[in-house]
């Protein structure tokens, strides 16, 4: 299956060549539950959770946002430095691009897992694409801290926890917490990129593990539930539609216990249907 350029960008990080307008146009930022701000771009999600003791960044996008991601941060109410921890979904420049320049200005620690250590420190992204990665290289960024499976983040009261969910990168990571969503607490989940997107899924050297860490993947998103759940590119969880319909009168729009299943189940078979093709054409004589 050749992957045509335009397609490897949206999907896997995006040369400056073929990336979407919309990954760097800006919206005004948004309350998603208590605590929980979007102050990505339109293309691009970064998320806030704020606490009576600072606050934690998921995601920053591309390199050139980063100013305008700290101009949604300020504008939500938190000063840059009560940004006390950066943490990220996975080492692609689309998401990480521009935490180097926003750890400098906030001062706050950087929390990775080991799998995308390597990466986040050099810039370069670990693992064989059907695409050049050399446009996809990112400002590198120092990993203060390593998390495991089941490792917390704590800022004040709001506690992060990491679950191992490689594929899409070695380190690829998903972070759940808890808010209180009026009486009732609400689970939520922000999911790492599950997509393909050009990895080499056979043959690939860097990765040799990328086949069965997917499957894991799957294996263990499935087995969890999440009231609300949240993406790093965000038309994947509608997250700019799911704003329209609260700003339309539905307080109730983020909450959606059906979306995890619905998300991985897709994923799940757009793998194994990249996976059977690249092994037709591994099997070709
Ligand atoms: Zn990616």
């Amino acid at each position: 299956m050749a992957l045509g350029l335009g397609a490897a960008a949206s999907m896997a990080g995006g040369g400056a060549e073929a990336r979407p307008a919309a990954w760097t146009k800006s919206v005004k930022p948004f309350l998603i539950a208590p605590h929980i701000y979007y102050v990505g771009t339109e293309g691009l999600s970064a998320f806030l959770i704020t606490s009576s003791d600072g606050a934690i960044l998921i995601d920053g996008t591309l390199a050139e946002n980063a100013a305008l991601v700290e101009r949604n941060i300020v504008a939500v109410g938190v000063p840059l430095k009560s940004v006390k921890w950066i943490v990220s979904d996975h080492a692609h420049n689309d998401h990480v691009g521009a935490l180097a320049r926003i750890k400098a200005d906030t001062g706050a620690r950087f929390a990775a897992s080991a799998g995308d250590r390597a990466a986040l420190e050099s810039g370069a992204p670990r693992g064989d694409t059907d695409y050049d990665q050399t446009g996809f290289h990112f400002p590198a960024i120092k990993v203060d801290r390593v998390v495991g499976d089941g490792d917390s983040v704590t800022v004040g009261e709001v506690r992060l926890t990491a679950h191992l969910t490689p594929g899409h990168t070695p380190g690829c990571t998903s972070w759940s917490t808890t808010v209180n969503d009026g009486n009732r607490p609400a689970r939520v989940l922000f999911l790492c990129s599950l997509t393909v997107a050009g990895n080499k899924l056979v043959g690939n050297r860097a990765y040799p593990a990328i086949v069965a860490d997917y499957e894991g993947t799957f294996a263990k998103l499935s087995a969890m539930q999440a009231d609300i759940v949240l993406t790093s590119h965000p038309e994947r969880a509608d997250i700019l539609g799911r704003e329209a319909r609260v700003k339309a009168g539905n307080a109730g729009a983020f909450i959606d216990s059906a979306a995890l299943a619905a998300i991985v189940s897709q994923a799940r078979q757009d793998f194994e249907a990249e996976l059977a093709a690249a092994r037709k054409i591994r099997a070709k004589p």
